[in-house]
């Protein structure tokens, strides 16, 4: 671990936020099992980062309730539900960010909520996070999840947005109903009330957007 992310764990444990650092992805899979208890029930927000981990298969398997609205098969409306039902009933919530701060914010971009509800609101959160995320300011952090990961993440997931044709964020006209917008909402966490609420695993890889 390098010292920026030593210093960016000790800047997190004056925000009540506990970072942990995990070489590789094997690393932190194993941590987020350890983590989460068999018997809970968690809920997802989609992430490149949690599909490079494998992680939602590995908990499925071992037994633990995922409400994942990503499952091959459901419907639109069974998806909703399941992002409703991760977001306000789920044990743990799992998320990665869209970019972090070396001053210690962590930022996420939405576009239905149920990820900020999420994050915001459930007992117990972990976000995962590769070391391609951390830039030097708050303001850089929202610029690299407007700019760089939501256009990417347009392109993945075929959504009709101007960044999609181009990869540059055109947000004056990026309005219904001529665009479904994926950048609706923005939440930037300065800090935590509640002590071992959140945990942000840093990951010594690069990964997702
Ligand atoms: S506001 Fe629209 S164009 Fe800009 S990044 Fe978000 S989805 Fe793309």
């Amino acid at each position: 671990m390098g010292d920026k992310i030593s210093d960016l764990i000790k800047t997190w444990q004056k925000r009540n936020i506990c970072g942990i650092y995990c070489a590789d992805i094997k690393e932190a899979s194993a941590m987020i099992l350890e983590m989460v208890s068999v018997s809970g029930s968690v809920g997802i927000s989609g992430s490149q980062t949690l599909e490079q981990l494998g992680i939602v298969r590995m908990l499925e398997e071992r037994g633990t309730k995922v409400f994942n609205p990503y499952e091959p098969g459901i419907t639109r409306e069974e998806s909703l539900a399941l992002r409703r039902k991760g977001a306000v009933e789920a044990d743990y919530y799992l998320a990665s960010a869209n970019g972090v701060s070396e001053t210690g914010e962590l930022v996420f971009f939405s576009a239905f909520g149920n990820r900020i509800a999420g994050i915001s609101y459930a007992p117990k959160v972990i976000i995962v996070c590769g070391i391609n995320k951390i830039v030097p300011t708050l303001d850089e952090a929202i610029k690299r999840g407007r700019e760089y990961a939501t256009p990417l993440n347009c392109k993945r997931l075929n959504w009709n947005t101007p960044c999609f044709k181009d990869g540059v964020c055109h947000k004056d006209i990026c309005l219904f109903p001529e665009y479904k917008r994926m950048c609706c909402q923005v939440l930037a966490i300065e800090a935590e009330p509640a002590p071992d609420r959140l945990k942000v695993i840093v990951v010594g890889e690069k990964l997702g957007f």
